[in-house]
């Protein structure tokens, strides 16, 4: 292809050659005489002569212009495949002016890409996240901090911080930050939740520019915090009081009662009877922390025969002592219960010991085991003094008694319940109990049937 420049010294060439042609027809004719055209017709056959000539040339022009223009425009909609190559400078323009905007809207697609990414981890964040300006006005809020807040980034863009979480500490502390450019943290209460903000600087050139604050939800750290501490009150109450009583025991024994062989024997007994008591607390302790540490007691297939039968030799006896009917209805062929025998049996134990504990002489304790479609049906009942309906939602509590005295005298740890709602929430099965005072209780269980395809 030929280049401008020789497009545009091929037009002069051409144009002179053709002026030099006139001139020199006009000099021939002029020197023929008078009749010739005259110089004012030599003008004009050039003119005539020369249009065209100029025209083609220029239209060539302009066509490529056009196909520049053309290009340019189709860049800004969508980047073709690379402009025609003409070979001459304007042709190299239209390929520079291609190239560049390649090059821009990679880099416009690259920045575009990561301001999608910062935005993504920011709306996935579990905490709170607000950018401020220099004077603690909002710039940017992800969307925990406007289910925090109750607001979304539309209606609170542009206002102060402290005016949508009123608390003078965290002002004061924000004001710190954004003058002093200090990083803070601070625990804070809003609308019934307790939230943990970390305010720090953004500095630019040495200039603090701004601030962003992270808040966290803690409301459940915290509540489970206070469990734990209360938790670990009652464990020390509960040890302290047989501890105590045992204590006492053995003084009064070395201080001389034990000369008396009547009331060393009542000691002792008592002595081991409260060791009996430190011992079931601590097992119940263990079992409970085994469990929360497992976390998987839906896995196994325990037989509710099985299950039984491994209790029983401790529930017969003492059904027997107090003179209460034990009924027992677990059929041998019923599908296998989702989760493992021992927990199973656990359960078994803890219900009926209740049963038979709660009932008074000549009363009646029962399991029933089943299926009923959904999975398999536990029931365990009996007729003794029953709970009262206000105690009713409470009794899975740990160290809930509804008679402490009475629970302690008979040994209870009152982490039974506990125990049992434990096993069968880790198994994914469901726990009621009914009652009623003075006619007794029935506890039913729901748990999910052993199937070929649930994990083992
Ligand atoms: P405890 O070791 O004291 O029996 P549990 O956690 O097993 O502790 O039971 C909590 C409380 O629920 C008991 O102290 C008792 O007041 C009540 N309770 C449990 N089972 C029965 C029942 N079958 N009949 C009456 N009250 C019961």
């Amino acid at each position: 292809m030929i280049r401008l420049k020789w497009k545009l010294t091929g037009m002069y060439l051409m144009i002179s050659a053709l002026a030099f042609f006139l001139a020199g027809v006009g000099i021939s004719v002029n020197l023929k005489g008078p009749a010739g055209p005259g110089l004012a017709g030599i003008f004009l056959t050039a003119l005539v002569l020369t249009a065209p000539l100029v025209y083609f040339i220029a239209r060539g022009f302009s066509k490529r212009i056009d196909e520049l223009n053309l290009g340019t425009k189709s860049l800004i909609s969508e980047l073709p495949k690379g402009f025609p190559d003409v070979g001459d400078e304007l042709g190299e323009l239209g390929e520079n002016i291609y190239l560049v905007t390649r090059k821009l809207q990679s880099t416009i697609r690259e920045v575009s890409q990561e301001s999608n990414k910062m935005m993504a981890i920011l709306t996935g964040m579990l905490e709170g996240v607000v950018a401020l300006d220099h004077i603690g006005r909002i710039v940017l809020l992800n969307r925990a901090a406007g289910m925090m807040f109750g607001a979304g980034e539309a209606e609170v863009k542009g206002q102060y911080l402290t005016n949508l979480v009123r608390d003078h500490e965290l002002g004061i502390r924000l004001l710190r930050v954004l003058e002093k450019g200090e990083s803070t943290q601070y625990e804070f209460s809003l609308a019934g939740r307790v939230l943990r903000v970390l305010m720090s600087p953004v500095v630019s050139s040495q200039v603090v520019q701004g601030a962003v604050a992270v808040f966290q939800d803690i409301t459940e750290i915290r509540r489970l915090e206070q469990i734990r501490t209360e938790f670990v009150a009652n464990v020390s109450h509960e040890l302290r009081t047989p501890l105590t009583s045992i204590k006492g025991f053995v003084e009064t024994l070395l201080d001389g009662a034990d000369e008396d062989p009547g009331v060393r024997e009542r000691f002792l007994h008592i002595i081991h009877d409260e060791t009996g008591r430190l011992q079931r607390l601590i097992e119940d302790l263990l079992t409970l922390s085994h469990l929360e540490n497992k976390q998987r007691s839906g896995d196994g297939a325990a037989s509710a025969a099985g299950a039984y039968d491994k209790v029983a030799q401790v529930l017969i006896p003492l059904a027997r002592a107090k003179n209460i009917e034990l009924r027992v209805e677990a059929p041998e062929d019923l599908p296998r219960v989702g989760m493992g025998e021992e927990l199973l049996s656990q359960v078994f134990l803890n219900l009926m010991e209740n049963g038979i504990k709660y009932t008074p002489p000549g009363g009646k304790v029962w399991l029933e085991v089943e299926e009923d479609g959904e999975g398999i049906l536990i029931r365990v009942g009996d007729t003794g003094q029953g709970i009262p309906r206000e105690s009713l939602a409470r009794i899975f509590e740990r160290f809930y008694r509804v008679d402490k005295a009475r629970s302690r005298e008979m040994g209870g740890t009152g982490l039974g319940l506990s125990i049992v709602k434990h096993i069968v929430e880790q198994a994914k099965g469901t726990l009621q109990v009914e009652s009623e005072l003075g006619r007794g209780t029935v506890f039913k269980i729901r748990v999910p049937q052993k199937t070929e395809d649930s994990p083992a």
